[in-house]
């Protein structure tokens, strides 16, 4: 099979129909062989019967139900199990992307070489000062962090080789971050290709402002989890080791300052009585507790079951 959409969707009864008749007539234009797959994710309106009538009029559509709310991430890590395409397209519901850009995707893909094109919505038809202004910020720390020069990550729009998807675990809202995923996993061709963006015509947004906290939240996990997942205590060794030191210099300079002063007849001031000393407890206290949470980051590590989860691409 050469292609499989993926479409989760929240509340999106309205916008589905017509989104249906739409893909399904860019398919038809290109030739593709391919499925679209509708993953209710615990919508509370009519949003599976509407997939239901879908499906029984169009073999090429299926559905995958919910039993409540999971949430993007898990629509898609779903979608993504069951995709039986060569080359896995993801969209939005809402009739905000356009199927119309898929044909260039999978061009890109199957004859360029990308392993992921994310769209940009170069012209977004959002509100500027909830969304767009924000999410420009979020993109230049995303593009900092990840080293990944995009610039709409969170696109829904994106197409994917199938190992691409076959190899990558989204979870939680990771799935503003599934470029920084497959770069992870091994996949450097990552492309984008501006696409059309059209407002929201039926229904209301799901994603309210505490999206860009959640999503910087997010990044420091996955950048942490990236440089140090395998070896907790190469961070929390080193900050441990850091902190240790500079209370054990305070407290040595304590000392020795006391005892010279003390021994030239001068004025001075017990241990206890000076900023410095407790400073310098702090500082010792923290530089443990931190080697202690890299011994049990060791630990947790070592019980991890992808420990030794490697992709090979090969094998001769
Ligand atoms: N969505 C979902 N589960 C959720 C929230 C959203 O499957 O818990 C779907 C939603 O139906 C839509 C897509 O994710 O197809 C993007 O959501 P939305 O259009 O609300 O995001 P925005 O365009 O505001 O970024
Ligand atoms: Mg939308």
């Amino acid at each position: 099979m050469d292609l499989t959409v993926i479409i989760p969707a929240f509340n999106e009864a309205e916008s589905l129909p017509e989104l249906s008749a739409w893909i399904a007539r860019v398919m038809q234009e290109n030739g593709y062989d391919y499925e679209v797959l509708f993953v209710d994710d615990g919508s509370t309106d009519g949003t599976w019967s509407t997939v239901q009538g879908l499906s029984a009029s169009d073999p090429h559509v299926h559905g995958l139900r919910f039993r409540r709310n999971y949430g993007k991430s898990a629509a898609l890590y779903c979608g993504f199990e069951r995709a039986r395409g060569n080359v896995v397209v993801t969209m939005d519901a809402d009739l905000q992307d356009s199927p119309e850009e898929i044909p260039g995707m999978v061009r890109m893909i199957r004859e360029e070489g990308y392993d992921l094109v994310s769209g940009w919505k170069q012209h977004r038809k959002d509100n500027a000062l909830t969304k767009n202004l924000p999410s420009k910020l979020y993109n230049a720390t995303a593009r900092r962090i990840t080293g990944i020069k995009l610039h709409d990550m969170n696109c829904g729009l994106k197409a994917y080789r199938a190992e691409v998807v076959k190899s990558i675990e989204v979870y939680g809202e990771m799935h503003r971050y599934i470029p920084y995923l497959a770069k992870n996993a091994g996949f450097a061709k990552i492309g984008e290709k501006p696409v059309q963006h059209a407002r929201r015509k039926y229904g209301k947004s799901k994603f309210g402002m505490n999206r860009f906290v959640n999503g910087f939240l997010d990044l420091q996990t996955l950048w942490f989890l990236t440089r140090f997942g395998g070896n907790p205590m190469h961070f929390f060794g080193t900050t441990g080791l850091l902190m240790f030191l500079a209370g054990f210099v305070m407290t040595v300079w304590i000392i020795i300052d006391k005892l010279v002063r003390q021994a030239h007849g001068l004025k001075f001031r017990a241990v206890t009585d000076q900023p410095l000393f407790y400073l310098a407890l702090v500082t010792l206290v923290l530089g443990v507790i931190l080697f202690l949470a890299g011994f049990i980051g060791e630990m947790v590590a070592r019980s991890s079951t992808d420990r030794n989860h490697y992709n090979i691409s090969d094998e001769l």
